[in-house]
């Protein structure tokens, strides 16, 4: 592969979100984590569209309504039939986001892919979706949160 590396990521990843996701992988909690800026318009706050089940989604961004595939989702997005819209319980749908990835042992590939979100609404954060991933690299995995 030849892609550029990533640019840091700027903002310093939420650590409630880091412990929600911790919490939740239970025992393959992830090991390291992103969080994303949208890349036209350096916003942070998205509206997320997901099947759980087909281990895809996508945030569109609330500033400048750019839409990303998050992780591999662009790989298998052909292949899903329907999304549907994080809402969190208090009706928000705007959220700041991190993903974390779980690896084999002694591996750099990724075994889980975890994405969670606070709302902006309400602060409540949580683990929104998680999957198996199988697109190995986590570096370009986490490139493309
Ligand atoms: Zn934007
Ligand atoms: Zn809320």
């Amino acid at each position: 592969m030849n892609s550029s590396s990533p640019a840091a990521f700027p903002d310093p990843i939420d650590s409630k979100l880091i412990s929600d996701m911790l919490e939740y992988g239970g025992e393959a909690p992830p090991t390291a984590f992103a969080s994303p800026t949208c890349a036209k318009c350096k916003g942070n706050v998205f509206t997320i569209l997901m099947n759980d089940l087909e281990g895809v989604a996508a945030r569109i961004c609330a500033g400048c309504d750019d839409e990303h595939g998050i992780g591999d989702s662009d790989d298998f997005v052909d292949e899903v039939d329907s999304v549907e819209s994080a809402i969190c319980t208090c009706g928000g749908e705007q959220f700041r986001i991190a993903a974390g990835v779980s690896l084999y042992k002694e591996s750099q590939d990724v075994r889980w892919f975890f994405l969670a979100c606070r709302c902006e609404k309400c602060e409540l954060s949580g683990v929104y979706a998680d999957w198996k991933s199988e697109s190995g690299d986590l570096k370009a995995l986490l490139a493309r949160v």
